[in-house]
Parts: C-alpha cells; sequence; structure tokens
C-alpha cells in the first residue's frame, strides 16, 4: 500500500515546507473526498490517485502537477465539485483538474480511424492548453493498466486497444519513451496473450544466463573506463520492453540468436564528449560490429532521441550492444517532455518561452507541439473550426498512415510508401517490394494520404535499395538508409 511519503520519497525537487504543505493538503482533501470508494481490486481509490502521483512524482514532475494527479478524479466520482477545487487550490490546480476530467470522458465509437483522430484531437487541445495535463493522464492511464486484471475481459479489450491506438502514440510524440513501452506492454499482453506468453517464455532460459554476463561485462567496462579517466555517472543492464521485442522477432521469424540487443549495457557519462571518448575507449578494447554504430547525438531521432548506440564483441567474444549517453539525454529518452521539469526553474522558463514566443530552434523536437499552441490560439474552440485548422494548419506538414495493425506512423507531407517502410525499420525499408494501401496494390513511390492504412510488401532476403528511390523520398530517415546502404 502505497502512502503520501512514498510520493515525498520519489519527489525529484526540493521539497520546500510550501510544497509539502501543498501536497499534504490535496493528499487528505483527496482521501476525504474518496472516502469508502473502492478501485475494483478492493483497493481504497486513494491507492489509484497515489499511484499517479508516483509516476508522476519519479518523472521529476513538480508539486503543483503532483497535487492535481492526487485530486485528478475528485469531480469525476465524488460529491466534491470543481468549484470546491478551485476555491481551495486555486485556479491553475483547478483547470489542470478539470481538463484531466474531460479527457477521461472520451468514449470509443465510429471506426477505428474517427475514432483515433477523435482522440487525438481532445488531446492535442488539452495539450495545447496545458502539457502538464495530457502527461498526468498518462501517468493515470498507466495506473489504471496496471491494475486491468480486476476488469471484466470485455473492458479489458476495449482499453487496452485505447490505450494501444491512442495514449501509446502520444507517450511517444512526447518522447516520454518509459511510459510508452510499459503501456505498450501492457496493452500486448490483452490484446495479443498468445504471442506475449510466447515472448516470455522464449527469453525466460536467455535471459538467466544473460544476466550473469551482464554483470560482468558492466564490470570490465566500468573498470576500462576508468582506468581511462572517464567518470561512469551510471552503468547497468537494460532489457529491451517485450512488445518491442515481438516486433522485431517478427521480422526475424521468431528467431531470438538474430537479435543483438535483447539485452544492452547503457553506460551514463557527464558531457557530450565524453559520450565519444567512452565509444572509443570501448571500441579500442573490444572490437565492433561492423554497421551498428548509430550516432543519435549529432543525429537526434525524430522524437528528439539521442544516444549512442554500438555493438561489440564484448567480455568472453559475445555480441553485446552498449547505449552511450549523459544523464539529460537519458532523463528526456525516458521521460521527453518532462524531463524539462526536471533540469529546474531555468529549463521551464526556457520551455514557458518556447512555447509563447516564436523562437527558431529552441527545442526542435518539439516543434509540433508549439504549432499545435499557435494554432489554438488562433482559432476558437468551436468544433467546425477545429476540425477544419486541424486539417489545414497541423495536417498540413504531417500524415497520420496506420500500419494494417492500426499503428499510426507519422510522416511529413508527400511521404511515399518507401518513407514509410523505413520509419518502421531500415531493414523493412531496404526489403520492400510493393505495397497496399488501403488494400490496393501501388507503386512504392505513391504519395501517403492521411488515414492511409499501408501495407508494405517486402522480401524475405537480404535486398539493398535502388538508388533511384532517392528521387523521391522525403524523410531524412529514408534517405540517410539507402545511402549508407549504397555505399556498403
Ligand atoms: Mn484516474
Amino acid at each position: 500500500m502505497l502512502t503520501i511519503q512514498d510520493i515525498f520519497k520519489s519527489f525529484k525537487h526540493p521539497l520546500t515546507k510550501e510544497r509539502e504543505d501543498l501536497i499534504n493538503k490535496a493528499y487528505e482533501f483527496a482521501t476525504f473526498a474518496h472516502q469508502g470508494q473502492q478501485r475494483k481490486s478492493g483497493d481504497d481509490y486513494i491507492q489509484h490517485s497515489l499511484a499517479t502521483a508516483k509516476i508522476l512524482a519519479k518523472m521529476g514532475m513538480r508539486s503543483k502537477t503532483i497535487t492535481a494527479a492526487l485530486l485528478h478524479d475528485v469531480p469525476e466520482d465524488t460529491f466534491v465539485t470543481l468549484k470546491e477545487i478551485e476555491d481551495k487550490f486555486g485556479k491553475e490546480i483547478a483547470t489542470m483538474v478539470d481538463g484531466i476530467t474531460k479527457l477521461g470522458k472520451i468514449k470509443l465509437r465510429g471506426s477505428q480511424k474517427e475514432y483515433f483522430i477523435e482522440n487525438l484531437r481532445k488531446m492535442f487541445l488539452a495539450m495545447a492548453a496545458d502539457i502538464r495535463v495530457v502527461i498526468i493522464k498518462l501517468a493515470d492511464r498507466l495506473t489504471n493498466m496496471k491494475t486491468l486484471q480486476y476488469l471484466p475481459p470485455e473492458k479489458q479489450q476495449r482499453i487496452a486497444n485505447e490505450t494501444m491506438i491512442v495514449f501509446v502514440p502520444i507517450a511517444n510524440r512526447l518522447g516520454i519513451g518509459e511510459i510508452k513501452g510499459q503501456l505498450e506492454d501492457l496493452s500486448f499482453r490483452y490484446l495479443d496473450p498468445e504471442n506475449y506468453i510466447k515472448v516470455k517464455d522464449l527469453i525466460a532460459e536467455e535471459y538467466k544466463g544473460m544476466e550473469k554476463y551482464i554483470n560482468l561485462a558492466i564490470r570490465d567496462l566500468k573498470k576500462e573506463l576508468e582506468n581511462n579517466g572517464i567518470k561512469v555517472i551510471d552503468i547497468y543492464g537494460r532489457s529491451k520492453h517485450i512488445y518491442r521485442l515481438f516486433l522485431k522477432l517478427k521480422r526475424h521469424d521468431m528467431n531470438l540468436s538474430a537479435i543483438y540487443d535483447l539485452m544492452a549495457v547503457r553506460i551514463i557519462v557527464p558531457e557530450i564528449s565524453d559520450c565519444y571518448e567512452t565509444l572509443g575507449i570501448v571500441h579500442k578494447k573490444y572490437r565492433p560490429m561492423v554497421g551498428r554504430i548509430k550516432d543519435y547525438v549529432s543525429l537526434p531521432k525524430p522524437n528528439g532521441y539521442q544516444s549512442i548506440h554500438t555493438t561489440i564483441f564484448g567480455p568472453e567474444g559475445k555480441i553485446l550492444e552498449v547505449q552511450i549517453r549523459t544523464q539529460k539525454m537519458n532523463d528526456e529518452a525516458e521521460f521527453g517532455i518532462a524531463a524539462h521539469w526536471i533540469y529546474g526553474e531555468k529549463e521551464h522558463k526556457r520551455l514557458k518561452k518556447y512555447f509563447t514566443r516564436k523562437k527558431k530552434r529552441i527545442i526542435k523536437e518539439l516543434k509540433w507541439v508549439k504549432q499545435l499552441h499557435e494554432w489554438q490560439n488562433e482559432i476558437g474552440s468551436d468544433d467546425e473550426e477545429f476540425l477544419e485548422g486541424l486539417r489545414i494548419d497541423f495536417f498540413k506538414n504531417h500524415i497520420f498512415a496506420f500500419t494494417p495493425k492500426g499503428d499510426i506512423i507519422d510522416l511529413p507531407e508527400e511521404s511515399t510508401t518507401v518513407d514509410f517502410a523505413y520509419s518502421i525499420h531500415s531493414d523493412i525499408g531496404n526489403r520492400i517490394n510493393g505495397a497496399r494501401i488501403n488494400g490496393k496494390i501501388v507503386p512504392i513511390n505513391y504519395q501517403i494520404k492521411n488515414g492511409d492504412v499501408v501495407e508494405i510488401m517486402f522480401s524475405k532476403e537480404k535486398r539493398k535499395p535502388n538508388r533511384d528511390w532517392l528521387k523521391f523520398v522525403k524523410t531524412s530517415v529514408a534517405k540517410s538508409h539507402i545511402k549508407r546502404e549504397l555505399k556498403k
């Protein structure tokens, strides 16, 4: 059972008296309001509020967000009104709580596509108003997913499906990798239990031997780095999220030995320059695998992800993936946009400025949020107008397309099926030999339209991309992969 002390323990900021009082007050108020209510698990309702708050505290969110999280189900589920919350906690917190309540009123209807756009629309609205609302909503969803076993099967399916379609893409867009990974794994468990168990069984044996090996590798790597004067802030093994592993296994005929990053060693160092120095030291000691060095530090992924990945023949000659990054990159990879709250007032101010002022390159990866915000300011909240605005302004430079399974892939406009293939995986890009759009076969230079369901056909054997593709692909990911592959 969680207590409010667990929240304080997870809190990443100096806990002033004022902050502590605010959080305590919210806790007491919520406990009182939810009194007598129980979750389906049999727990007191406040356990759900505490669990949500704890996730946020661990992400580095600040006291007002934690306060709103503790109160998030109060107006929805109790006799207490929003007005009372505003009187007690002020307008800012009440507005956040209201936003969460409104987001909770999402109902499933229409086709998957309509459903997705409808939900996205609500999320975007809330996000543009206050991004903290969406972050709380994600934490709320995660705690609900963790207790899904207590709900009837029908509800489990609906909620897991909604999580995959709506919340996973949003966590991804906000760069909150840690929540995204957990949401995917939990949904996967309910949506495709057969494969979930299959993957779990497949790795159970593998992991046993691996853990020992990882510990050995960590010890050797650490010693080597420290002997070379690198300050290692942290070094640990990380295992791949189950759902991501499943997707990868599917591309390799469920052959586990083709997966090199089942477990990886992650090295956290102080500065960017240390990342490259570390890479050099690691490669000097252990031979790197050709074509497996990925420098996402100088070339971040579209969602802002930064890290250096390399695959080496580690201790005992075994293949091992090593990931090198700074603490800040690590926090940003796990907590995404929320990491900006960790990096103190200065960063917070920077973010605020970023949301309110037109500036060219402040946080490049969050450009779309800014766009959204600007456009939200320009148009009213009228529904018709909203949809029109969504189409014209936001979707202008973005296409949302679907995999046959309903995963959402977003691409710049005029992207082709080849771009789509590369955005799923470089291997699929290289092997593409055809595509179906909404069930119909199209040429691979077909330009994808919003809402298209794209099915990529690819050959089983390794193939090289075609030079001509460079003439029509739009994304830099596709371009760089094609060029790199052709050089080989
Ligand atoms: Mn809730």
